[in-house]
């Protein structure tokens, strides 16, 4: 069982709390016990909900809904405060649902039943079920925890055409900063859908260049140190890490892996990435050992060493041996976690940069409110979309934001 806490944090208590904290329980009992819990968005107020999806939006803000009348009325007086800011956020939809893939426009035709959207999405491409897909819907229990199968998942269920499965045929010159910047570089067509694993090594990088841009890190350095904070799904897909090879080519990249979901029986294992993930081809250049010698000798060789260590960080920073250059923290929702204040102020006393990033705007707004109440400063990185957020719609029947993993990111 995992070991998050699901109860009100006192000092953070905000009305949209509990519609958040919904968010992350559903996928996490979701995943537990691999069925959709149906509550609405005045969860834990008055009598239990009508059973069914709820379908009875806020008229205002559109981002919320009811079971019922009964449950609206019951939830106003919670709701009224954060209602006009929700419907500012809900007119983002358009410009976060912008991706260059044309994949992601098939998967949002059926927003109504966003229940099935992603295994029906992921059964029309072949991959529903596929080892390193297994986690991206709402089939995969915590059952398949990966608890007994340490083995690193490392192919992509794709052919070499759709993915990165070898050495880039150009280095990487300047900043990649769009999706569609990094499939050109990539020569990966977009319809790949490739990128809905690949924002999480993505999104460290895009994290890289946004804390050396600000002077955070030092831009030269050969070696570079990141605490990774509460890894969850990516656990099944850490492979895909490897494109940080060709991303930040010349680098030693070490990334502490920290967080409760890390099972028991991988606590302190140490992966060494020194090849893509594999393509399903079996002539394919990926699968020969010497594959690396394509690119000649003037590629920059580069490693990426990743560590998993089972725990909060504010109880296992003390016992990890590397100093980190930055700490990265993806989906972490800081408002809906009070075990986070404890984290956040350990990385305020040890002034590392910090970069976190959220599923929706609210939930980035929440956060920061609680980075602040914790450090009693603003944020170093204010609140932005992050152009490698996966481009495929989170699920959820009461919460109608736009929400994608990794979509926000925001830095202390
Ligand atoms: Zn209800
Ligand atoms: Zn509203
Ligand atoms: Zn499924
Ligand atoms: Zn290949």
């Amino acid at each position: 069982m995992l070991e998050f806490c699901f109860e009100m944090d006192s000092r953070i208590k905000k009305p949209v709390y509990h519609m958040l904290s919904h968010l992350f329980y559903l996928q996490i009992v979701q995943t537990l016990f691999g069925r959709p819990i149906m509550e609405c968005a005045a969860k834990g107020r008055g009598d239990p909900c009508f059973s069914g999806r709820p379908r009875r939006r806020c008229g205002l803000c559109g981002a919320v809904a009811y079971c019922s009348s009964k449950h609206q009325m019951l939830d106003w007086n919670n709701h009224r405060e954060e209602c006009a800011r929700l419907a500012q956020q809900m007119q983002r939809a358009d410009f976060l649902s912008d991706f260059p893939f044309s994949f992601s426009v098939d998967a949002e035709h059926t927003e109504l039943e966003k229940w099935l959207t992603r295994c029906s999405f992921l059964i029309s491409i072949g991959l529903h079920l596929k080892p390193m897909w297994i986690c991206e819907c709402s089939c995969w229990h915590g059952s398949i925890y990966l608890d007994n199968n340490s083995r690193l998942i490392d192919e992509w269920s794709l052919p070499s055409s759709l993915c990165p499965c070898s050495e880039p045929r150009s280095s990487i010159r300047v900043h990649v900063d769009s999706w569609k910047d990094y499939y050109l570089w990539r020569c990966l067509p977009f319809y790949s859908p490739a990128a809905l694993i690949l924002h999480w090594p993505l999104t460290v990088y895009h994290c890289i260049q946004l804390s050396a841009l600000q002077s955070l890190i030092s831009k030269t350095s050969d070696q570079l140190h990141i605490h990774y904070l509460g890894p969850y799904k990516e656990l099944c897909q850490l492979a895909a890490f490897a494109e940080l090879r060709a991303l930040i080519p010349g680098v030693q990249l070490h990334i502490d892996f920290v967080g409760p979901a890390v099972p028991q029986s991988r606590d302190g294992e140490t992966i060494i990435l020194d090849k893509y993930a594999k393509c399903s081809c079996v002539s394919c250049s990926c699968k020969s050992s010497c594959e690396d010698t394509n690119m000649g000798s003037c590629h920059m060789k580069s490693t990426v060493t990743l560590k998993l260590h089972r725990g909060f960080y504010h109880d296992k920073c003390e016992y990890m041996d590397s100093h980190p250059d930055l700490i990265i923290a993806p989906n972490a929702g800081i408002a809906a976690y009070p075990s986070w204040s404890q984290s956040i102020d350990l990385i305020n006393k040890i002034s590392i940069p910090a970069i976190f990033t959220d599923y929706c705007e609210e939930a980035a707004f929440l956060a920061s409110q609680c980075i602040r109440a914790v450090t009693g400063r603003p944020l170093t990185i204010p609140i932005q979309v992050n152009p490698f957020r996966q481009p495929l719609l989170m699920e959820d029947q009461a919460l109608f934001l736009p929400c994608y993993s990794n979509c926000f990111l925001f830095g202390m």
